[in-house]
């Protein structure tokens, strides 16, 4: 499969020099120069084809290479290329109109480009809020350790992973954490009732400890994603909505992954019997073609920004978000989730590689927990299946290579107390085809089965 002459090598010298990457130092064993697209795949510089199963950033949900998106963008962008949204214009219109109509038809929603900026503007929403209705004090946002909420100083903050935040402090003041639920750790006593367990009890505590009339929202992703797939047991996010309404405090879902189909629903939190006051959203909205976010907000909640005082509105500015061609575009992304069922097609794939994976993986002593729903899917691996010790960093990323060498793109995530990745992860285009499916169980299944070779290393 890898090709003789290494066409990257320029192009990666250039890169070195001019380009700062996120996340990892520089290394060229790892960095592909992606030349085209199409579909799961992906094709670098030197021709060979991987099979995407993150779909970039756990976001390109209708595939790569599709035409139609962007020409819808071209279309727009001949039409009207961009006029700012302290005015208006027909696609954000629409667009905002369809995504009420998904949620159910009670919310307005602020466009901005990114994921962090869309939790940003609902942290902002969340207290002024309180502050035109008198509760001036109402500022503390909770939120869980684990989770990644993007970022900027606000949206870091409210991350629950102190390596990504570490050498960036101090951040955004106001925001505090409490623990989330791991199953895979959780006594299956622990999981009868949620109103009894201690990771739920837990943000009643904080809540009232910290006086509630100093609480202005709880921000939560219906699944923890980059933490490591961490599935809410029955009833968790039904409990913490109560919680929250008991204290006078909103609940914001963080939409950006689980959103527009990932889990086989539109969004994440339907699969719970919750409905948020405040939603947030990016990454599928566009299938990633091209920047948007949104932060959808109850009709009750915007209603308190209708005062006459001058200081009554949302006073938050966003040059480009709500883009028109970036609208347009979310727009055709959206009619061919429709069209296609993808919703659907994640549910039914999802289940289908979610069973497969355990029917295959079950007797793996490296494979602790294989979670999920719809096409997030979650492989813990542990060094121990009785104590379940996390599977060493070394070990995890032997996987990772072995099957990048084998076609196969999956992710790696956790951040564990003890530092650990321990969790593969796989968010696949919702378009995935029938054989695609078949090619991520093979190959993970086979590079799982043989990581024992790696244990001498
Ligand atoms: N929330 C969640 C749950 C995310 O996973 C991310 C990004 N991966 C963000 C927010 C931030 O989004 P962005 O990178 O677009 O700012």
């Amino acid at each position: 499969m890898v090709h003789q002459v290494d066409q990257s090598k320029d192009v990666l010298k250039q890169d070195e020099q001019f380009v700062w990457h996120s996340m990892k130092p520089y290394n060229p064993n790892l960095t592909m120069v992606v030349t085209s697209a199409k579909g799961a795949w992906v094709t670098d510089i030197n021709g060979n084809k991987y099979l995407d199963a993150m779909a970039g950033l756990w976001c390109v949900n209708t595939g790569y290479g599709r035409t139609e998106l962007a020409e819808a963008a071209y279309d727009q962008l001949k039409e009207m290329a961009y006029y700012p949204l302290t005015h208006s214009h027909l696609p954000a219109v629409k667009l905002a109109e369809k995504l009420n109509e998904m949620l159910g038809g009670d919310y307005v929603i602020f466009f901005s480009n990114s994921g962090s900026e869309a939790n940003e503007a609902a942290f902002k929403i969340a207290r002024q809020y309180h502050q035109q209705r008198g509760q001036h004090n109402r500022y503390k946002i909770v939120s869980r350790y684990r989770s990644y909420h993007g970022n900027s100083m606000g949206a870091l903050a409210a991350t629950g992973q102190a390596q990504r935040k570490y050498k960036y402090e101090p951040l955004a003041p106001g925001f505090l954490h409490v623990s989330p639920p791991d199953t895979y750790r959780m006594l299956d006593s622990d999981l009868e009732n949620a109103q009894d367990m201690a990771c739920v009890k837990e943000v009643d505590r904080t809540m009232t400890w910290e006086l509630s009339e100093t609480v202005a929202a709880m921000i939560m992703e219906p699944i923890i994603t980059g933490g490591g797939v961490l599935m809410p047991p029955d009833g968790y996010m039904k409990a913490v909505k109560e919680i929250c309404e008991k204290h006078g405090a909103l609940l914001i879902v963080d939409e950006v992954i689980c959103g527009f189909g990932r889990t086989g629903k539109p969004f994440g939190f339907m699969n719970y019997e919750v409905q948020p006051d405040i939603i947030t959203m990016a990454k599928g909205i566009t299938s990633a073609y091209l920047p948007l976010s949104a932060t959808a907000v109850k009709k009750e909640v915007y209603e308190a920004f209708k005062g006459n005082d001058e200081y009554d509105f949302f006073r938050h500015i966003n040059t480009f978000g709500g883009n028109p061609a970036a609208c347009a575009l979310a727009l055709k992304n959206l009619e061919i989730m429709e069209n296609e069922k993808l919703f659907v097609r994640s549910k039914e794939l999802g289940d289908q590689l979610l069973n497969e994976l355990l029917a295959h993986l079950q007797n793996n002593p490296y494979v602790g927990d294989v979670r999920g729903k719809g096409l997030l899917v979650g492989i813990e691996l542990v060094k121990n299946k009785a104590t379940k010790e996390p599977l060493a960093t070394g070990m995890v990323n032997e996987v990772i290579g072995t099957c990048k060498k084998n076609g196969l793109i999956i992710g790696k995530n956790g951040v564990t107390v003890e530092g650990y990745n321990n969790v593969l992860t796989l968010a696949p285009p919702l378009s995935l085809e029938d054989n695609d499916l078949s090619f991520i169980i093979q190959v993970l299944t086979n590079v799982l089965n043989e990581l024992y070779l790696f244990e001498s290393k």
